[in-house]
């Protein structure tokens, strides 16, 4: 069994978000020579994402690449991502919820891509529901020319979320002849170049420009609900320096 299929839960957990992670200088030191992704083989693409900024964070430099060149390009957010504070009231968490969903459509629209489609499923649980993800995402790539591709956050990236919409997307590509896209979010947090937990060999990096990782980081500033705790002394889930390594490291994609 492959360490896509067990997941990487435990090593995610084994490093608490505030502590840092992985720094940014390590991936950069390492000058991982990867083979580059063909955005040429896109017709059209998909972006699945857990909660809203996964898309932006993990794919989106890629998006706007795909998005500038007449490619249409779609987000799917499968939960408005109202889980991140967990000691907001239901009414905050309501109101968490629908400013995620603006901030999403202003990234959005940022990478030069369609409107987003929210899918409305629980924050924190969605392997609970990781059947109904699978049926919906069937329902619209089912809609899509052949060949289309279906980005979404990899198996193994170690946040259960994220590990189960990318297990509900790949059963959805591959019943539906999609290209599936994995792309790491919080490998970059757990992870170090060369790690075997890690599927190095499906690893392709997208050729980015200057002008994209701009972009990729005016949608991403979009997303401040993330970089502010609502509670006095409390953590933002995404702290200055997990940003700054997500903005810095390039995209990879596995393939
Ligand atoms: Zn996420």
């Amino acid at each position: 069994m492959t360490a896509a299929q067990v997941g990487n839960g435990t090593r995610f957990s084994a490093r608490p978000v505030p502590d840092g992670g992985t720094p940014t200088r390590v991936w950069v030191d390492a000058n991982m020579q990867l083979p580059e992704l063909d955005l040429a083989r896109c017709p059209e693409l998909v972006v699945i994402g857990a909660h809203p900024d996964d898309e932006t964070l993990g794919f989106g430099a890629t998006a706007t690449l795909l998005a500038g060149a007449g490619v249409r390009t779609q987000i799917v957010s499968a939960t408005d991502g109202g889980a991140a504070y967990p000691e907001l009231s239901v009414l905050q968490r309501y109101q968490l919820e629908r400013t995620r969903q603006d901030e999403l459509r202003r990234a959005a629209k940022v990478l030069g891509m369609y409107a987003p489609v929210s899918l409305g499923l629980p924050d924190g649980r969605v392997a609970e529901h990781e059947q109904r993800l699978t049926d919906l995402l069937i329902e619209i790539l089912d809609e899509k020319p052949m060949g289309t591709w279906c980005a979404a956050p990899w198996r193994g990236d170690g946040h259960p979320d994220h590990e189960a919409v990318g297990r509900a997307a790949a059963a959805a590509a591959e019943q539906t002849g999609a290209v599936l896209v994995e792309y790491p979010v919080w490998m970059w947090h757990w992870s170090f170049p060369g790690d075997e937990a890690v599927p190095w060999q499906r690893a392709r990096m997208t050729r980015l420009t200057a002008a994209a990782l701009e972009t990729k980081r005016r949608a991403a500033r979009c997303f401040e609900s993330q970089y502010t705790a609502p509670t006095l002394g409390g953590e933002p889930v995404l702290p200055p320096e997990v940003l700054h390594r997500l903005l810095t490291v390039g995209e990879v994609a596995f393939c």
